[in-house]
């Protein structure tokens, strides 16, 4: 190679990691403050979140400090910590399984574990959500006197705790009078145009010209027209409080007064979210292990565990090893949805489809045939844009196999991943799905009503979300 055409590949080089940070780092200059709102106010499903991956930076950053407080030796360095608690712009998928090995090696007590699953619960009902299914993977660790069952135990005391939280949340707070709506809203409006735009942190969203100067987006224009689309879309009532509790107090919040309640018997009663898990089998487990996790859902079934996911680094294992307990999975009625296609891996990737799980994840590395493959076996697809451009398995949001899947008309859930370590929240997705595929209001509540055919709640749940789903949309319009 000569210096100049290494000079010229290394200018390239650059160009693309400013592109590819720019993408990354400010995805809010795609959506306005607007559509961010009227993303807020939708009422929401969430299929596809892990539980360590939602955990609050500040969380980790404070069960670290109680530990080091208390003399325990932990191998994280103080770089290492910063990793977590800074939201970078550029993270590879090798960083992010590092940073889900420092959460692992942090979160090894069962108060800690309690602590994050009820956070994140809260969190995701601040940011209406109204069904959440969250994943996690049972821990064995001998060391610390967890098992896999107390692992499971101390999640469900976690979402239990924050229902209960929230139940009282509600019942405290009386629904909002029209009039108290209108000047919450004012309020809300006239703080936000006071503040200087550096500070307006997720709202501080471009105006649609500058949106329409991000380069090498499709989505620029998209935005600007999405934005004047949006702004008088949603008049739902509660704005402030949601937006207090997005932005306010660190993901705090109730999910406002307006909403119905969806949440009777099982995990919810009364809490304004539906909360379900699904046990997840790491890549790195044997064929024993997985057996073990399968016989725990089945036995918490009635505890609000619906299903199994196989999740992990996808570089490891090999299909053949969980085969046999998914299968086994299956035949004791539980749901499967299967992380696929995060890396090329062919054989493996036809060998899921050819399985046939009831959903999937990612499918961002499928060459034509499998692509076809997948369309003609219309499994719902939970798709994490986010997620997968910050871990460059799509190079941009306006590039992502979403706007072809949609368009095609392929059944399609907007999901978050791991809304700790990428910095996201499932409205923010929708926003940034508005603005980079150019989606009208109606396409976006078509996407939720949808969401909850996807969902592994039983038939009479699901029904119990739609009539919500129906009732909220309707206040949105
Ligand atoms: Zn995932």
């Amino acid at each position: 190679m000569t210096a100049n055409e290494s000079s010229s590949s290394e200018r390239q080089d650059r160009n693309q990691a400013a592109q590819r940070q720019l993408n990354c780092a400010q995805p809010q200059q795609l959506y306005s403050a607007e559509l961010l709102r009227a993303c807020q106010l939708l009422p929401k499903v969430e299929l596809h979140a892990h539980l360590n991956g939602c955990v609050r930076p500040q969380t980790i950053k404070e069960i670290l400090e109680e530990r080091f407080r208390a003399g325990e030796a932990l191998a994280v360095t103080e770089q290492q910590l910063k990793e977590v608690t800074v939201t970078a712009s550029d993270r590879s998928l090798g960083k992010c399984f590092r940073l889900f090995d420092i959460i692992h090696a942090i979160t090894t007590t069962h108060a800690a574990i309690s602590r994050i699953a009820c956070e994140v619960v809260r969190d995701f009902a601040a940011d209406r959500t109204v069904y959440l299914e969250l994943r996690t993977t049972p821990k064995s660790r001998p060391e610390y006197g967890m098992t896999k069952e107390s692992y499971i135990e101390a999640v469900l005391q976690g979402v239990e705790q924050a229902l209960e939280q929230l139940r009282q949340q509600r019942s405290t707070q009386p629904p909002p009078q029209p009039q108290q709506q209108q000047q919450e809203q004012e309020s809300m409006e006239k703080q936000e145009a006071a503040m200087p735009s550096a500070q307006k942190g997720a709202l501080a969203t471009a105006s649609p010209a500058e949106a329409a100067s991000v380069p090498g987006t499709s989505a620029a224009a998209a935005a600007a027209a999405a934005a004047s689309s949006y702004t008088s879309a949603c008049c739902c009532p509660s704005a402030a409080s949601i937006e207090e509790g997005l932005n306010g107090s660190g993901g705090e919040g109730g999910p406002g007064g307006c909403l119905p309640d969806v949440s009777e018997g099982q995990l919810g009663g009364g809490a304004g979210i539906l909360v379900k898990l699904l046990l997840s089998i790491d890549r790195r487990e044997d064929s024993r292990s997985a057996m073990e996790t399968v016989e725990l859902a089945t036995r918490y079934r009635h505890r609000g565990v619906v299903g199994i996911d196989l999740s992990g680094n996808p570089s490891v294992g090999s299909w053949e090893v969980w085969q046999p307990p998914l299968a086994a999975a299956r035949a004791a009625g539980l749901s499967i949805t299967l992380h696929a296609g995060e890396v090329v891996a062919p054989r493996e990737t036809a060998a899921m489809l050819a399985f046939r799980p009831d959903r999937l994840g990612h499918c961002c590395c499928l060459d034509s045939e499998l692509g076809e493959q997948l369309r003609a076996s219309a499994i719902p697809l939970e798709l994490c844009l986010t997620s997968n451009l910050l871990t460059e398995s799509v190079p941009s949001y306006p590039e992502h196999h979403f706007a072809e899947l949609h368009a095609a008309g392929h059944p399609v859930v907007l999901c978050t991943d791991d809304s700790g370590v990428f910095g996201t929240t499932l409205s923010r997705e929708y926003a940034i799905a508005a603005a980079a595929f150019n989606l009208p209001v109606a396409a976006l509540h078509q996407l939720v009503r949808k969401s909850v055919e996807y969902t592994f709640a039983s038939e009479e749940e699901k029904q119990r979300l739609r009539d919500v789903v129906e009732r909220a949309l309707a206040a949105c319009i």
